[in-house]
């Protein structure tokens, strides 16, 4: 048995249908994405039925008042505007996307957002990649979005997403089309959804200031003399020169360890973890929190070395990577 206020509803929701079906009819002409469709009013029976509030302009199933979004001056300065323009580039071998993106002076969620990458860590030598000749950001539309909704949403002004995309009509814009957002400000909220949805791998500074003079992978060792495999970088720098966490995370190991010397090891989560060894000095803890920057040791020659260095590595799953592909030089 139907509850009283169930009939109401259902008797309400019967003349909604109604209503639109006629606001429909009288609609017609429009491109159908701009008016409400039969899944539209479903999905508004459902939210009726559940006695949810409906909020017709936050649904935008009219399409909004999208008319005339913008005046005959901002016309003329969108004509202005430089259009967007994409090239295409190679991914060559040691490449990611701070590399890239500095190489074409953008932004890297400019270059993850264009691409939509789903992992910047499958980033592969030959791998071809769109180029836009500024930075911004690309938005596929959706559903009931307006240009003024964008606008808002990116802090920029609606005759420069004219100009960029050269919107011939900005009054009839499709949900699903992509738009380039050109100086899109991204907060910092969204700039870390990008960063989740890309599986982005973290980023570390360089430990300490100094020349690198032996690089990660394999090499004929100077005491050894026979070919071995280098698990990390070596930076050449005076003994005594302070060595800075790459990234913050928590120590994991402060002490002597073999061959390492006097070796400091900083867990960052999600697998990763940072090595400093070779240290004359150690300035953490076992257990201890670290940011980013805050000095650990000092570089030293303990452990097996032909002089004064620092040993640093980068391990993802226990397995050494190349720490030159974290970097992010400042
Ligand atoms: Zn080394």
């Amino acid at each position: 048995m139907l509850g009283e206020n169930k009939v109401v509803r259902l008797a309400s929701v019967l003349i909604l249908f109604f209503s639109l079906a006629v606001i429909l009819a009288t609609r017609q002409g429009e491109p159908p994405s701009e008016g409400a469709s039969t899944e539209d009013l479903l999905r508004l029976a459902d939210q009726l039925l559940a006695g949810e509030e409906i909020s017709f302009d936050k649904e935008g199933i009219f399409g909004g008042d999208a008319f005339n979004v913008i005046t005959e001056r901002e016309r003329e300065e969108a004509k202005s505007y430089p259009p967007v323009v994409f090239r295409e580039y190679v991914v060559r071998k040691g490449d990611n996307i701070w590399k890239i993106a500095k190489k074409f002076g953008l932004d890297w969620y400019t270059v993850l957002s264009v691409n939509r990458l789903k992992n910047a860590n499958y980033l592969r030598p030959g791998q071809k990649l769109r180029i836009p000749n500024q930075r911004g950001v690309l938005h596929v539309v959706k559903r009931g979005e307006t240009l003024e909704d964008i606008a808002l949403k990116y802090d920029v002004k609606i005759s420069h997403i004219v100009g960029a995309n050269r919107i011939t009509d900005p009054d009839q814009i499709k949900a699903g089309t992509e738009l380039f957002i050109p100086n899109a400000k991204l907060t910092y909220k969204k700039r870390q959804e990008i960063v989740r949805r890309s599986n982005i791998p973290p980023t570390f500074i360089m430990p300490c200031r100094g020349r690198i003079s032996s690089r990660f992978g394999w090499r004929l060792h100077p005491i050894y003399h026979r070919r071995m495999f280098h698990s990390g970088i070596d930076i050449v720098a005076p003994r005594g020169t302070l060595v800075y966490a790459a990234r913050s995370g928590r120590v994991k190991f402060a002490g002597w360890l073999g061959g390492y010397g006097r070796l400091v090891v900083i867990d960052h989560g999600n697998g990763y973890e940072t090595r400093y060894a070779h240290l004359s000095s150690i300035l953490v803890r076992k257990g201890q929190r670290v940011r980013t920057g805050q000095p650990i040791g000092r570089v030293g020659n303990t452990g097996v070395t032909t002089g004064v260095h620092l040993h640093f590595e980068v391990r993802r799953g226990g397995k050494p990577v190349n720490p030159l592909s974290f970097l992010r030089f400042r």
